[in-house]
């Protein structure tokens, strides 16, 4: 691979690069086509990071249908898949051993990072390592995974890295569940019920815009949970209003731009979605 990159860059080729874990859906694939617009060489890595799991997590069971995906990315007019063993990223002997690894503290210390003790770690330390065999120009990542998307620009600027990082639009199904390779866990009837994760946003863009005074983040998050602890088969794990940039609580929404994310369990299935509302 990097035999590969060097040839295409002694060419002056700019490269685009999409890290994922597989199990394509149209997500993955608007990255993959904004990455074909804007640079000469898309590279797709395609790797399931065990380091990035929690011990009790799906890493086992995590769906990876290869040649599926391979043809979605030919689809696209991807140039190159990487897809390394886990013994290729972590020649030790064990899937997640690692001596040198990468992480961020502060903004970690809240939603999926403290949810999932480890989980921005592993998907640092990935990123870092896919980033020096890639050496793209551009990397380009989902809003879905806003804290993730935060926390790598970070890494890139505390760390002086050389790539711009570009953060796509959520896309969602017809009735708003955001595409994720993890939707396909859910029953006919959780996939049914895990449309009260955008019913939820829905209310809470409602009750912002239409309200001409600032509004209490507690009365936005109470409404959310009445919608989302409706359903039979859901748990909630966290819903926040946050700062866009630090990820610290905002207890008053004015007229700045305030993301709110949440992740809730529908059935076994951890689903994840945010939503930046300005008013
Ligand atoms: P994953 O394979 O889940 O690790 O995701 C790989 C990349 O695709 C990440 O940058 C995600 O944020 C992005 N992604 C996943 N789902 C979506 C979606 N529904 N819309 C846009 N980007 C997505």
């Amino acid at each position: 691979m990097k035999a590969k990159i060097d040839a295409l860059k002694r060419k002056g080729l700019t490269i685009g690069f999409v890290p994922t874990m597989g199990a394509l859906h149209e997500g993955h694939l608007s990255l993959m086509r904004r990455a074909g617009r804007e640079t000469d060489i898309v590279v797709v890595s395609i790797f399931v990071n065990p380091m990035q799991f929690g011990p009790k997590e799906d890493y086992k069971r995590y769906p990876r249908p290869v040649q599926q995906d391979l043809r979605l990315c030919r689809s696209v007019g991807v140039d190159i898949v990487f897809s390394p063993s886990s013994k290729e990223i972590y020649p030790q002997a064990s899937d997640t051993l690692t001596n040198a690894f990468v992480d961020v503290h502060k903004l970690t210390e809240t939603m999926c990072g403290k949810s999932r003790p480890g989980h921005f770690r592993g998907v640092l330390t990935v990123v870092n390592k896919l980033f020096n065999i890639v050496e793209p120009d551009i990397a380009y990542f989902g809003q879905k995974d806003y804290q993730q998307a935060l926390v790598i620009k970070q890494m890139i600027s505390d760390l002086n890295m050389n790539v711009q990082i570009k953060v796509m639009p959520i896309i969602r199904e017809r009735d708003g569940l955001a595409m994720s390779s993890r939707n396909k866990y859910l029953t006919p009837a959780e996939r049914q019920e895990a449309t009260c994760l955008y019913r939820a946003f829905l209310k809470a863009t409602g009750l912002i815009r239409s309200n001409r005074h600032p509004v209490n983040s507690v009365k936005i998050i109470r409404a959310m949970k009445g919608i989302i602890n409706s359903v039979s088969h859901s748990r909630i794990d966290y819903i926040v209003v946050v700062d866009p940039q630090t990820l610290k609580p905002v207890k008053t929404i004015t007229y700045r731009q305030v993301l709110i994310a949440l992740a809730v369990y529908i059935g076994k299935t951890r689903l994840i979605d945010n939503f930046l509302i300005c008013r």
